[in-house]
Order: C-alpha cells, then sequence, then structure tokens
C-alpha cells in the first residue's frame, strides 16, 4: 500500500481563515485575505472550529493517489459520499496477472496463507480462462475482494475530519485504517492546524463506540480505564 498527496489547496489555512472571517466582517474577503497572517489563521481556523463553524474549512481539498490496495478496502472507501473517486476500471484494464492484497492476519499463518493463494490461483485461473472466450468485463466477475487496484479520491478539510473519525478508529477495518493514518500524517504536514485534532473521537476525548469500545485510546497520555469505566459491560 502507498499512499501519495498528490495536489492540495496550498494556501489551505488563510483561505478557511478568510472565510471564517468574512463572515463577521464588514470588509471584503479579497481583502480580508490580503490582511491574514499565515502564523495568525491557524487560531482563527481552530477558534472557528472549535465553536462548530465547520464549513469554513469544507474550502480546502486534498487528493490522493492510494495504491496497491485491496478492492474490499476501495469499496469500503467509496462509501464516503462527499469524496470524488476516480479508480481503474476491470472493464478496461486487463486482470490478466494475478495481483492481490493478502491481509497480515492470513500472511502470518502458514495454513491460512495457503487456503487463501490456492483461492487466488483458482480465481485467476478462471479468469484467464473466461478471457479467452468473453469481454473481461464479464471474466472480472471470478475475481476476488483481494484484487489490487489504485484510485484517486480528493476529499475537503471537512470531510476528511469526519473520514479520520471514522477510519482511524481502531474498531475500522485494518487496511482502510492503516490507509487513513497515513493520510492524516500526509495532511498534518501540509495544514497542522486544520487537521490538529483530527483522527479517531478517542484523540478528542471519549470513546464514542460504546460497548463496542477497544479500550484503547489513541489520545496520549489518556486513560483507558476511564472509557472502560463508562462502558461496564465491556471485558
Ligand atoms: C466500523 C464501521 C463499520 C461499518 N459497517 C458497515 C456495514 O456493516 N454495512 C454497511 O453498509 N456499511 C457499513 N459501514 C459504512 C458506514 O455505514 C458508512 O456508509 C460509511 O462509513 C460512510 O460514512 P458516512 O455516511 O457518515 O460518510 P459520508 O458519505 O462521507 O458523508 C458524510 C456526512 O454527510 C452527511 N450525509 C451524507 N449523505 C447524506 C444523506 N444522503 N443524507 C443525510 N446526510 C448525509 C452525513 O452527516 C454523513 O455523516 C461501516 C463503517 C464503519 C466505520
Amino acid at each position: 500500500m502507498k499512499v501519495v498527496l498528490l495536489s492540495y489547496t496550498k494556501d489551505a489555512e488563510v483561505l478557511c481563515a478568510t472565510a471564517a472571517r468574512t463572515c463577521y466582517s464588514k470588509g471584503v474577503p479579497s481583502e480580508i485575505k490580503e490582511k491574514i497572517a499565515p502564523e495568525r489563521a491557524g487560531k482563527l481556523i481552530e477558534d472557528v472550529v472549535s465553536i462548530g463553524h465547520h464549513s469554513v474549512i469544507e474550502h480546502a481539498y486534498y487528493t490522493f493517489s492510494i495504491e496497491g490496495v485491496s478492492r474490499a478496502m476501495t469499496h469500503q472507501l467509496v462509501r464516503h459520499r462527499m469524496a470524488s473517486f476516480s479508480q481503474q476500471s476491470q472493464r478496461y484494464v486487463s486482470m490478466l496477472d494475478p495481483e492481490y492484497v493478502v491481509p497480515d492476519s492470513i500472511s502470518k499463518d502458514e495454513e491460512s496463507k495457503k487456503i487463501f493463494v490456492d483461492a487466488m490461483d483458482n480465481a485467476w485461473e478462471a479468469y484467464q480462462r473466461l478471457a479467452e472466450k468473453v469481454p473481461v468485463e464479464d471474466a472480472r466477475y471470478v475475481l476476488p475482494n483481494a484484487c489490487e487496484t489504485n484510485i484517486v479520491v480528493t476529499m475537503n478539510a471537512r470531510e476528511l475530519m469526519h473520514f479520520f473519525s471514522l477510519r482511524c478508529c481502531n474498531r475500522a477495518q485494518t487496511e482502510i485504517r492503516e490507509v487513513a493514518d497515513e493520510m492524516l500524517r500526509l495532511v498534518k504536514e501540509v495544514s497542522p492546524s486544520i487537521f490538529k485534532d483530527a483522527g479517531a473521537p478517542c484523540v478528542r476525548g471519549p470513546c464514542t463506540e460504546g460497548k463496542m469500545t477497544c479500550g484503547k485510546p489513541r489520545r496520549k497520555g489518556a486513560d483507558a480505564g476511564s472509557i472502560q469505566k463508562q462502558h461496564p459491560s465491556k471485558s
């Protein structure tokens, strides 16, 4: 798996701070923007976002290339309706070479790995035989969820915050969590103020997973015990 930040709003923090200031100012946005010092923009954004004025960070966009991931992962990713996607097509791209993702839980156990690899071999043998007789768009029906794919995704900062809340959580599936963690690392480098509190809900406060909590808060210094106490039924 590889995640690359292909493009992003270069002056995201000043832009979003301009949007925020516009709401509370008689001035025009083009002049407000000129007056906002980049080192002041972060604090402005933190202040408005902390009071729930989240629409101001919708002006910042981030585009990622997500490479060598499974279709099982992208199937979860594309459920995020506020994002834009462009995914490698199995109609137009031949899948004749077996390329698939093996989850760690399977690759570290020899018996599981053998079951998995046998299933992949069978699926690809069927695909190759079918592709000689029918269009690849139909032959692909036998390909597995593990099939490797590439996808470009664009999200604005507000949608990314929401995405990180759901997918950086330990309850999210491993592959999409690893992708989300890497996306978060990349956007924090370029827009640190916007994404200061981004991540699973337990980065900001108590776990929101109720009885399903993992009991392992990601917040530095957080007390896993206090989260457990909120959900006494969790063993
Ligand atoms: C741990 C986990 C387990 C999951 N298990 C399942 C499962 O078993 N089966 C399953 O089908 N899905 C499952 N999902 C997917 C989940 O139901 C969502 O489809 C997915 O997480 C996208 O979230 P979203 O709809 O909040 O986000 P987005 O589509 O990105 O939307 C962002 C926000 O915009 C608003 N919004 C978007 N569209 C609408 C709309 N039409 N109407 C009103 N408000 C809207 C909502 O506030 C939404 O939260 C799971 C997700 C997670 C994280």
